[in-house]
């Protein structure tokens, strides 16, 4: 395992940051860790780095133990805080080269990280005159310096414009294929971008922890939007127990909800059929991964 979490509590004063908290990533794996602002996130991760203590439970990094072996984790380990720390006077290679120093890493590896990172043309600059894409690289080409089998990106792609986040989600896929990644983030959309897997916090405590593709398949919801040529009553729809809501749009056009594993719709035809009725539109909506993720974090 990359990493393995067991019971892991922290609490600031009154404040219960995170409650019991367990979970194992695979070498390899790049897990979405997703959540609203306050769940979390942050911390776990300040944790598994050894930034901060937690109050109780235990956590191994690349097989070291957080607690026992904090400098053998460090090593294992690339991290990008969340507002990362940048020194905006420094250049590019004077910023890495000093973190070079701290890794206690080869010079060479500085041309190498920089290339990882697609930084090549902007490496000639001050950090400063970088845009905020530009200096997540610099974030990440920091991070790699010591080559470290594990990635912790905090919240790696937020206040990036749309561009930005498309080239540095697609970056952090690249570095992902020989790392394992476990990145947090607070849109759903981007955990369908980059990763295989979801852990979902809420309030400290875990909510959700699927593969994407198990969590999708798992969805029974079927929200169907059907129109019919003749007007037709709540009634008409007695004869399905696994309806469980209806809304009239208007007279002829409904929204079904059916909880099926099977497809509603060949159904809904034989059903028009038997009434004499015709359909005149029928569609079907997948209820969608953030709906999953505002349904899994809205429990007060
Ligand atoms: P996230 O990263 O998911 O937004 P955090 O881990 O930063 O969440 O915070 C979790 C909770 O702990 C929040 O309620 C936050 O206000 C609180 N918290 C985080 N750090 C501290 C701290 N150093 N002192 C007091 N409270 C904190
Ligand atoms: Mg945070």
């Amino acid at each position: 395992m990359s990493i393995e979490v067991l019971n892991i509590s922290k609490n600031y004063g009154e404040q219960k940051a995170l409650d019991q908290i367990s979970f194992s990533i695979k070498k390899g794996e790049i897990v979405g860790f997703l959540g609203p602002n306050g769940a979390g996130k942050s911390t776990l991760m300040k944790i598994l780095t050894t930034y901060i203590s937690s109050d109780e439970g235990e956590a191994k990094v690349n097989n070291f133990d957080i607690n026992l072996e904090s400098k053998s984790v460090q090593k294992s380990i690339g991290y990008l805080p969340e507002h990362n720390p940048l020194y905006l006077d420094l250049y590019v290679r004077e910023y890495l080269s000093f973190n070079a120093d701290v890794y206690k890493v080869a010079k060479t590896r500085i041309e190498e990280v920089i290339q990882l990172t697609g930084l090549t043309p902007e490496s000639n600059k001050k950090i400063g005159q970088l845009s905020k894409g530009y200096r997540q690289r610099v974030g990440l080409a920091c991070a790699l310096l010591h080559n470290p089998e594990v990635l912790i990106l905090d919240e790696p792609t937020t206040g990036l414009d749309p561009n930005q986040l498309v080239e540095i989600r697609e970056l952090i896929k690249n570095i992902g294929k020989d790392k394992t990644v476990f990145l947090s983030t607070h849109i759903m959309q981007e955990v369908e971008a980059i990763c295989d897997r979801v852990i979902i916090i809420n309030k400290g405590k875990i909510v959700e922890d699927k593969n994407l593709k198990t969590l999708v398949k798992e969805q029974t919801n079927q929200i169907i939007t059907i129109e019919f040529d003749k007007i037709i009553s709540k009634e008409d729809f007695n004869q399905f127990n696994n309806l469980i809501s209806i809304d009239h749009i208007n007279d002829t056009v409904l929204e079904l909800t059916f909880e099926s594993k099977t497809d509603m719709r060949p159904i809904l035809f034989d059903f028009a059929q038997e009434k004499g009725l015709k359909i005149l539109q029928l569609n079907l909506k997948n209820r969608n991964l953030e709906q999953i993720f505002r349904e899994k974090t809205s429990k007060k």
